[in-house]
């Protein structure tokens, strides 16, 4: 069939979603392009959510992927503020919230994740925040504002990244915080303990306060105001607002009742090949929602980063058009607090590595910290070192040996350990 008889249809408008259209089109697709999205935003990015734009130092403008216009213009046609909630993969339809069906051709879902819910007596409390939506931010801008002109008091729920992130925009505010948080240090699963212990001397100096090892059994409330926050080992926490960062789901009803293949439990998401293509050829799936397999590491990763969405939509939309994809890029995430800019790249889990080198000087929050397996590089965090994430990359990629003498000494260049 000519391009200009297929319609292609996008379920979900966030980053993967609005750069797959915007692929197909630089692309040379002529056909129609649909783009579904339940929010009423244009499709946005989000990590300014839960840092500039939530310190109230980015205007709202500035986060949208594309300027509304761009849509007419590309000739993408937006169906916001609408859920797909059923999909027939026979009739290759899909069903809006509002009754109406979409025919495809070809379907990518790039339906993101959501956060997951404290499941704690008090968590339906007004004052029990979650972040993922630009409505959110805008809501909780409001209440940090408020926290800090009232000495009010935060109390973080995990410390991920966008829990520590709204940590530190909640002390730019003037708020008091409190993190709680189950593991022994904060992002102990994404960076182990090392790197932890940094980012949690990072904030004490700047006033937050932490739990460890303990988990939250209640919100106490009164005429649905937070009060207070109750831990497993007994102790009561004040808060006027709780922040939920316990991590996020990723959004799989359409394709488990649709009966695609999902990805084990403990990985979650839409189980796609290398070239993102789901269980159903005339579907694929990119950004938060994919478990792709991933060439490199030979396993099976879903990566709720940036990069990734920004990169996975059009190496979706490329392979719906029937060209050869492998969607094998280095993991990449970045994250800014106080001033401390973090990028990382590469795949550590807790277990796969065997050592930690660290270039730089960390007392100084300059440094390069390296995950090596039996000295071949995992993973790489630079921060407040800037323009080493190429390298870095080459290096993951590459899986030579390494000497970590060499790779701890600064005079020795990044690009001569990473080659061509
Ligand atoms: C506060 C915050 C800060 C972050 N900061 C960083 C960062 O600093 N660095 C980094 O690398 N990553 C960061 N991330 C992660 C990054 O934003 C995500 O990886 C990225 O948004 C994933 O894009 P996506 O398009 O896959 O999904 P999403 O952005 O979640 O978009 C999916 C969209 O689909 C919609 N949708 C879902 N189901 C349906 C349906 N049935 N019908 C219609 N629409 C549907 C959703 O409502 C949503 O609008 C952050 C995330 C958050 C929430």
């Amino acid at each position: 069939m000519v391009d200009a008889h297929r319609t292609f249809v996008i379920v979900g408008g966030g980053l993967a979603g609005a750069k797959a259209a915007e692929t197909l089109r630089a692309e040379g697709f002529t056909g129609r392009v649909i783009l579904i999205g339940d929010e009423r935003d244009h499709p946005y990015e989000r990590p300014a959510l839960s840092k500039d734009y939530l310190a109230g130092t980015a205007e709202r403008g500035s986060v949208f992927v594309h300027e509304p216009a761009w849509y007419a213009r590309a000739e993408v046609e937006l169906h916001l503020g609408q859920p797909a909630v059923r999909l027939d993969r026979d009739t290759r339809t899909v069903e809006l919230g509002d009754g109406a069906r979409v025919h495809y051709d070809a379907l990518l879902l790039a339906t993101g994740a959501e956060p997951r819910r404290l499941d704690v007596p008090g968590t339906d409390l007004a004052g029990v925040h979650h972040l993922r939506r630009l409505a959110h931010a805008d809501r909780l801008r409001g209440v940090l504002a408020g926290l800090g002109r009232d000495n009010g008091h935060l109390v973080v729920a995990g410390a991920g990244w966008i829990g520590l992130e709204v940590a530190a925009a909640a002390r730019t505010y003037g708020a008091e915080v409190t993190v709680i948080e189950t593991l022994p240090t904060p992002l102990h699963s994404a960076l182990g303990p090392e790197m932890g212990e940094i980012l949690a001397d990072l904030h004490r100096e700047h006033g937050v306060r932490f739990r460890f090892g303990t988990r939250i059994t209640e919100i106490v409330g009164q005429d649905s105001q937070v009060l207070a926050v109750r831990t497993e080992d007994g102790d009561e926490h004040p808060a006027h607002t709780v922040l939920a960062a316990i991590g996020a789901a990723p959004r799989i009803s359409l394709a488990r009742t649709a009966g695609l293949e999902l990805a084990e439990e403990s990985i979650g998401g839409i189980a796609v090949d290398a070239s993102l293509r789901t269980s159903d050829p005339h579907i694929h799936a990119a950004g938060d929602v994919a478990a792709f397999h991933h060439p490199l590491f030979d396993t099976r990763l879903r990566v709720e980063h940036w990069a990734n969405a920004l990169h996975g939509g059009p190496a979706a939309a490329r392979a719906m058009l029937g060209q050869e994809v492998v969607h094998d890029r280095i993991p990449y995430f970045f994250s800014d607090q106080y001033g401390m800019s973090m990028e990382y790249s590469g795949w550590a889990p807790p277990g796969s590595y065997d050592q930690m080198v660290v270039r730089g000087d960390v007392g100084k929050r300059e440094f390069v910290a390296f995950w090596l397996h039996e000295e071949r590089v995992l993973a790489g965090l630079n921060a407040n070192v800037r323009d080493v994430t190429d390298p870095i990359q080459r290096l993951v990629r590459s899986g030579r040996r390494t000497d970590p003498e060499k790779l701890a000494d600064p005079s020795v260049p990044l690009d001569d350990l990473a080659g061509d």
